[in-house]
């Protein structure tokens, strides 16, 4: 697999500025929770708006994610707001439905880089079309596994890939919601020279105080860019509550970060 900056959608971002920033709430839970997040998020000078509509919950019953109706109200911050958006699939169908909505990047969730099977399904459904697609790392700690859902993703012709670090599931009792295994991404990083890497402090933190810190040691071990959950009002998230930040503390951690300039 060999990533041609030219042709890659985050390497493209990177060229104007260093981190790629992506923020957003865990999920999308009304309308105006999505723009108004998006509102703050672009006065923070962000580069790409997320917002999960479909979610792969651990437990039964609890909030599942909005569905269709939420590509509504992405497609209302790309035109009223400016920014472009990004959704996570895990079916066809959604990719159906995210391209029909006009969708600018998509995003495969831990949950299901684990399966081949559906990976392959998923990258099929994209073969000929051009569009951005972050993958993230299985929930378990297996580099081949997310090295192989990324190279399924190049196979059908898809160039702009990114790889998100969110962190493994690993037993026992531990510090963080998902162990940052930090050699994992860094030996990916290094297998595909070109592959933007991105940190996913959120999902490896699980609690707000980890985000900065979390954020601060990816930048010192050079990654491109980072995702942050963002939430007008974390303590009623529906999912995800403990580790959202609000679009304050957000710009905030933004300006407490140490970034490294190039070659120094
Ligand atoms: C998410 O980004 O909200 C999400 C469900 O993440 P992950 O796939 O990393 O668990
Ligand atoms: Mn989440």
């Amino acid at each position: 697999m060999e990533l041609n900056p030219a042709q890659n959608y985050f390497s493209q971002l990177l060229n104007n500025r260093r981190p790629l920033l992506i923020s957003g709430p865990c999920s999308a839970e009304s309308e105006a929770q999505v723009l108004e997040t998006a509102f703050s998020l672009k006065n923070t000078g962000i580069d790409l708006f997320r917002a999960g509509i479909w979610k792969p919950r651990s437990k039964p019953g609890t909030f599942e994610g909005i569905g269709e109706i939420g590509l509504q109200w992405l497609q209302r911050v790309q035109t009223e707001i400016g920014l472009p958006v990004s959704v996570e699939v895990a079916t066809p169908q959604h990719i159906e439905l995210a391209l029909k909505y006009g969708i600018d990047v998509l995003w495969i969730g831990a949950r299901t880089t684990v399966n081949p099977f559906v990976v392959q399904e998923l990258a099929e459904t994209l073969r000929g079309v051009d569009i951005p697609v972050m993958v993230k790392n299985p929930v378990n700690p297996d580099l081949a596994l997310w090295a192989g859902a990324l190279e399924r993703f190049y196979n059908m012709g898809i160039r702009s890939l990114a790889a998100i670090h969110r962190g493994f599931s690993v037993l026992g009792e531990n510090r963080y919601r998902n162990a940052p295994l930090w050699q994992i991404p860094i030996e990916l990083k290094s297998r595909y020279k070109n592959l933007p890497l991105i940190v996913d402090p959120s999902h490896i933190g699980g609690r707000r105080e980890h985000i900065l810190p979390l954020t601060q040691q990816a930048l010192d071990l050079d990654y491109d860019g980072l995702m942050v959950e963002v939430h007008p009002n974390p303590a009623v998230a529906l999912s995800d509550a403990e580790q959202q930040l609000t679009p304050a503390a957000f710009a905030e951690m933004l300006n407490r970060l140490q970034v490294r300039t190039a070659n120094c």
